[in-house]
């Protein structure tokens, strides 16, 4: 089957070719958010789903495509979350679908430890190009995020045969036992749900909101002293680092941070893991924002981004340290699924044909000065940050680096009432991040800004 992005939309995305959804791309509140249906589902859901799983914005999707969610009530709402930096190829995106619905006519599932089939191999020879770096490669597959942390860890405990694994204040990471040990954050990860892993040690990040004036070549001495001196680096099997991290604020470390910790790691054989499970895949304007500062990493973790919108998860790195694990030492009954790896060829193949890290940094170049522009008039964010389409509000207490969370949550809250989703993260959650697919519209995106602006004026 071939389907071609084609254009059947007046609004236009930036920096985008074409693209097509068969909604329109309009922001239309038909009802209070959320309206009466999605209240009476949410009765229904609150009797059977267990609590601990909760949501932004209890709205029940119907449909969604291009930058628009739509609910059951009738509501369309400017996605500006992408299901959490997921679907960045838009929603049921046309390749993607295609794909999907190709591949489960066919078979849905072998187990690729039992009879392989070729859409794995060719996502892994995918990531082993996209990646950084030219060196020879291997990929294993698997369903999630956390998982494939959990993977990368278990790669580099058997390369190196080291125990001791390295992370960063306002890390994340997964929920499952090992990655939530390696998240930071207790509320709502880790509180409770201990005892965690053995053999975890947490440094010092760079964040240059917070850190007056440090450099990136000196946070990084202030990590590096501590490994080596309260680890030992002969010890460290890994160092595991979101290039810029997510859930703990969109932090972009200062210039020559990555590096300099790069470096560490291969003065001492420690493998330099990059979790850019959400920054990959064009979210930063590059395919992985490890890219930025040219660092290579040993081993790159993905998942999100990387197929529109289904499971699947990947750890791709050197061969050398990749094929240390015996036969059978990897895997997992789903990992790679015949469907998730379709669509990720899928997903890829739109950001290559609508060059969507382009579309990325057009996104930044209109959102940002505005964005700048807002901090500036109203004083209740103490920082503008972010690359391409992966952008963050700090909002602090006027004049002062104190977290001002309240503000964050109500103007969230104001968006969507207002009919823009949008999501809060951070370390101290007073941080509002914008994550919109990379096909959104030019007209979509100003809306949604539009709306976003006048919260923060008002609350
Ligand atoms: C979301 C996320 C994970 C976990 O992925 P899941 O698919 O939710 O398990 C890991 N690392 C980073 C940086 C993430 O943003």
């Amino acid at each position: 089957m071939t389907v071609t992005p084609s254009l059947t939309t007046v609004d236009a995305p930036l920096g985008v070719q074409s693209y097509h959804t068969e909604l329109t791309q309009e922001r239309r509140l038909v009802t209070a958010i959320p309206g009466p249906l999605s209240t009476a589902m949410h009765a229904r859901r609150t009797a059977a789903v267990a609590a601990g799983v909760s949501s932004t914005l209890p709205i029940y999707t119907a449909d969604a495509g291009g930058g628009v969610i739509v609910d059951i009530d009738g509501n369309s709402l400017i996605d500006f979350g992408s299901g959490i930096a997921v679907t960045s190829v838009g929603n049921a995106a046309p390749l993607v679908s295609a794909a999907v619905a190709e591949q489960a006519a066919h078979f849905i599932h072998t187990c690729f430890m039992v009879t392989p089939y070729e859409g794995y191999v060719a996502v892994a020879e995918k990531l082993n190009a996209l990646t950084p770096g030219s060196h020879a490669k291997r990929t294993a597959l698997f369903n999630s995020g956390s998982e494939a942390v959990e993977n990368a860890v278990k790669i580099a405990r058997t390369a190196t045969k080291r125990q001791a694994v390295v992370v960063f204040d306002h890390a994340y990471h997964g929920r499952t036992s090992l990655t939530m040990a390696l998240t930071a954050k207790a509320m709502p990860y880790k509180k409770g749900f201990g005892p965690f892993p053995g053999e975890i040690y947490r440094v010092p990040m760079s964040y240059p909101f917070r850190d007056s004036g440090i450099s990136g070549k000196e946070a990084a001495a202030r990590a590096i002293s501590m490994m080596d001196k309260q680890i030992g680096g002969s010890e460290i099997a890994c160092v595991i680092i979101e290039p810029i991290q997510g859930e703990g604020g969109f932090i972009a470390p200062a210039d020559g941070f990555l590096s300099a910790i790069s470096e560490y790691c291969a003065a001492n054989g420690i493998v330099f893991v990059a979790d850019e499970v959400q920054s990959g895949f064009c979210r930063t304007g590059q395919w992985f924002a490890s890219d930025f500062e040219g660092i290579v990493p040993d081993l790159v973790i993905t998942a999100k981004g990387i197929a529109g919108g289904m499971p699947i998860s990947g750890v791709t790195g050197r061969a050398d340290l990749m094929d240390a694990v015996h036969p059978g030492g990897l895997g997992g009954t789903y990992g790679g699924n015949p469907v998730a790896c379709a669509a990720a060829l899928g997903a890829i193949q739109t950001m290559e044909a609508l060059n969507l890290n382009a579309a990325a940094l057009s996104i930044e170049a209109a959102a940002v000065p505005r964005l700048k522009a807002l901090a500036a008039e109203t004083g209740k964010i103490g920082d503008v940050r972010g690359r391409g389409a992966m952008l963050a509000l700090e909002f602090t207490v006027a004049g002062s680096l104190e977290p001002d969370p309240a503000t964050a949550t109500a103007v969230a809250k104001a968006c969507h009432a207002e009919g823009v989703v949008i999501l809060t993260c951070g370390t101290y959650g007073n941080v509002i991040r914008l994550l919109p697919p990379l096909v959104i519209g030019a007209k979509l995106l100003s809306e949604g800004l539009d709306v976003l602006e006048a919260a923060v004026r008002r609350c």
